[in-house]
């Protein structure tokens, strides 16, 4: 059985790193090829990080039925094509899916089991260091970043899981963790002593586990956590 891995994270908060390392990693995950209207960026290579196509052409992908998903992000439409997740299916393997937070709630509703993860950074002044730092957006586009970040991070409580990314290393070692557990959770095994140490790092970063942790990060983008 495959499983669906959902990611979202502001943008800049290091969700890009953390999937390309996750993927050097951990085999029989397969990635799936957003497909956007918005211009390539920097050194980005049609069908390496998205199909990019004219708003025509995705409008007709619309129209026959070919998304999994889609959204309007930042002005522009992204979607997941059916045929990832078809492929996924067919070869037994799990689907990562980076996408934002209309997109999640989507997958979630469709796809019961799906797994959800929210990437936030250590706070806001990080993640606007972080943006400025990767030298990829004008400032007009730094600003608008920022305030819809907020936005973003106020649905965080949909999500199952939640890491904080500010030791990179850790952070890998979380997202490695959250994906290795879920397998071995669902595959029923009998656990080894490394086996329950993974579990116990996937652990940490379940939302009920890490609610207190959250509270400074929310507060610095002005929101409030939210019983749950
Ligand atoms: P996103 O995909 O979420 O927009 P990126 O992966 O492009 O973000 O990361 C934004 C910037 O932050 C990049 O320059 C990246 O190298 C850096 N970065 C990512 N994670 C960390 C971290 N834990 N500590 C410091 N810098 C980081
Ligand atoms: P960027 O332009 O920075 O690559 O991505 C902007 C946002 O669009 C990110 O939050 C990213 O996760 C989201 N995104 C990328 N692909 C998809 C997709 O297929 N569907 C949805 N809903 N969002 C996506």
């Amino acid at each position: 059985m495959s499983t669906v891995y959902i990611i979202s994270a502001p943008s800049g908060s290091g969700k890009s790193t953390l999937v390309n390392e996750l993927r050097k990693w951990v085999p029989n995950l397969d990635f799936s090829i957003s497909y956007t209207t918005r211009r390539p960026r920097g050194s980005e290579q049609n069908g390496r990080e998205y199909f990019f196509v004219p708003i025509q052409d995705f409008e007709e992908m619309i129209a026959r039925g070919e998304f999994l998903e889609y959204a309007n992000v930042f002005g522009n439409y992204y979607g997941t094509a059916k045929r990832f997740l078809e492929q996924a299916l067919q070869s037994g393997r799990d689907l990562l899916l980076d996408i934002d937070v209309q997109g999640a709630a989507q997958i979630k509703r469709k796809i019961k089991d799906a797994v959800s993860v929210f990437i936030l950074p250590p706070d806001k002044k990080t993640l606007e260091w972080r943006l400025r730092n990767r030298s990829l957006d004008t400032e007009e586009v730094i600003h608008r970043r920022l305030l819809t970040a907020a936005k973003e991070i106020e649905n965080y409580q949909s999500y199952d899981y939640i890491l904080i990314n500010d030791r990179l290393e850790q952070s890998i070692d979380e997202l490695k963790a959250v994906v290795l557990s879920e397998r071995l959770r669902r595959s029923g095994a009998k656990l080894s002593n490394g086996d329950k140490r993974i579990l116990a790092t996937a652990e940490r970063c379940l939302l009920p586990n890490i609610r207190e942790r959250l509270q400074p990060i929310l507060a610095s983008f002005a929101l409030s956590a939210t019983p749950s």
